[in-house]
């Protein structure tokens, strides 16, 4: 029912969806409502009594469940009603485990300030890593740049394992059941869109019809439903996606000797980078970005060439020709806090494929997306979850806005803002970062020079260091 549709329509449609929504302070369109508590069941259309929620959201990932636990928490949304529906099992964590989990997110302070919605209380008495410092080196050249706050007392990130993340965004949801209510183990198979114009037999809100056959009603759906959001997919969003040709294999490690352990690693080889972020003091975290091949094979072979393998990756000169040693070597520094590894943990290696994608539009009639349902990165940069996160951010104070204002939640107008903020922001990081992928995907040797003069003058500027430091952690 909805068709794609060019910026220009957007905001043809906005201004009189606006034009609309002054007339009807905050229910939309006119529908024979009766509420009991907070859920109203409706009787006018021909969906029988179904239950209307203010805002459900579609997947309860890293950015859904904090996007239910931000809006739970809002003071202008107190009344409204919330959903998360979440097709996995409830994710509680009682006790950490003694062993780390494989999946491991780098979080920004931004993020982690947005997480302080209770979730961060819970995650620094679970477990998580600040460190101080990254760098990020040439495996071509050696030419290495150093990302570090000016005051070494300040972290840069932290490293926190996701389910720990979602074990401690689980926890603050349960206490906000008053106004959040979450589904577990409630897969959503199907979606019916509202007409934006609403015709006088349609249903005026988005339906979601669970695996389970129950079906409910929202004025606003939020797709967190992951790369392959079926909210996407379904609305028919127009996308710009592509496959890398690499996959992440992912491992916890075990350092030779222990150590302070607050420096991030990441290394540039022709097939992809490596990265190691700390998790402990004898323990990091293995990214490892490479051919689909070479990821196959890590993944079959043994525990003691596995950690040859990663330890060659990090100190092998085989990709250095003479001219570009000499060049790089004007700067270069030594790495000698960089801790050989000396084992892997017990859980498996696991391999992702990496792929980016982009919704050219990330809201519809009563429908916003939000983290990997709008946007896809490589994980070179970790910023996947942390522009979720930022999606959420904008979201909630928007949403919070017209709330306090009397405005119907699903109206394009506060959602267009949103697009229109979260794309500015978004897009040009994934452009970054895409760039990046491809100037580091080869060792021919102008390519690799001019990333040479390039990361060690952007090494010697502090103040574009600090901007793209202030950008990457919001
Ligand atoms: C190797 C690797 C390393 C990374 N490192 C970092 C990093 O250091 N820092 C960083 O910021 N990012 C990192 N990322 C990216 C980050 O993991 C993702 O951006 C983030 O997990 C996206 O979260 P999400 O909640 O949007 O989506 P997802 O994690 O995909 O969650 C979607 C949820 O929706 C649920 N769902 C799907 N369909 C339905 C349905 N029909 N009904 C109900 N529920 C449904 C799923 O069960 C799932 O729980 C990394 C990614 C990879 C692959």
């Amino acid at each position: 029912t909805v068709c794609g549709r060019s910026k220009q329509q957007q905001l043809r449609r906005a201004s009189s969806v606006i034009g609309r929504e002054t007339g009807s302070a905050s229910c939309g369109p006119p529908v024979n409502t009766t509420c009991r508590g907070l859920v109203c069941t409706e009787h006018g259309d021909d969906s029988g009594k179904k239950e209307v929620y203010d805002v459900i959201i579609s997947g309860g990932g890293m950015v859904g469940s904090t996007m239910a636990c931000s809006l739970g928490l809002d003071p202008n949304l107190v009344d409204k009603k919330i959903l998360l529906l979440e097709a996995g099992n409830k994710k509680v964590m009682d006790k950490v485990p003694d062993v780390y989990g494989t999946r491991v997110s780098s979080i920004s302070p931004g993020s982690a300030t947005l997480l302080s919605i209770g979730a961060w209380e819970h995650i620094t008495k679970m477990r998580y890593k600040p460190y101080k410092k990254m760098q990020v080196w040439d495996a071509c050249s050696d030419a290495l740049i150093t990302f570090d706050k000016e005051n070494l007392q300040d972290e840069m990130a932290y490293i926190v394992e996701n389910d720990v993340v979602v074990a401690a965004l689980t926890k603050q949801l349960d206490s906000l059941s008053d106004n959040v209510q979450v589904k577990y183990r409630s897969k959503v198979v199907k979606y019916t869109w509202p007409m934006p114009h609403q015709a006088a037999d349609s249903i005026p809100w988005v339906q979601v019809t669970l695996a389970s056959g129950e079906t409910l009603q929202t004025k606003l759906l939020i797709g967190a439903d992951g790369p392959n959001s079926m909210v996407r997919q379904k609305l028919g969003i127009p996308t710009v996606k592509w496959n890398y040709d690499q996959s992440a294999v992912v491992a916890v490690l075990h350092l030779s000797e222990p150590t302070e352990n607050n420096v991030a690693w990441q290394r540039f080889l022709p097939t992809g980078p490596i990265a190691m972020l700390p998790l402990s003091d004898t323990e990091s975290s293995l990214v490892w970005s490479t051919s689909h091949r070479l990821a196959e094979e890590l993944l079959e072979l043994d525990e003691e060439s596995f950690v040859d393998a990663i330890n060659s990756a990090f100190w092998s000169n085989e990709n250095q020709s003479e001219l570009i040693e000499t060049a790089g070597s004007l700067f270069r520094s030594t790495l000698s806090t960089l801790m050989p590894v000396a084992g892997i943990g017990p859980k498996t290696r696991v391999m992702f494929p990496l792929g980016i994608g982009h919704a050219s539009e990330y809201v519809r009639h009563r429908v916003a997306l939000i983290g990997d349902a709008a946007h896809r990165v490589h994980p070179l940069a970790g910023q996947g979850a942390n522009l979720g996160f930022g999606d959420v951010a904008c979201l909630t104070q928007l949403l919070s806005q017209a709330a306090f204002n009397g405005k119907d939640l699903g109206a394009m107008q506060h959602l267009l803002e949103y697009e229109t903020e979260r794309q500015r922001h978004n897009l040009p990081m994934m452009a970054a970062i895409d760039l990046m992928k491809r100037l580091y995907s080869t060792n021919a040797a102008p390519v690799v020079l001019l990333r040479t003069f390039g990361l060690q003058a952007t090494n010697m500027l502090p103040t574009l260091k600090e901007q793209i430091m202030a950008f990457a952690s919001k």
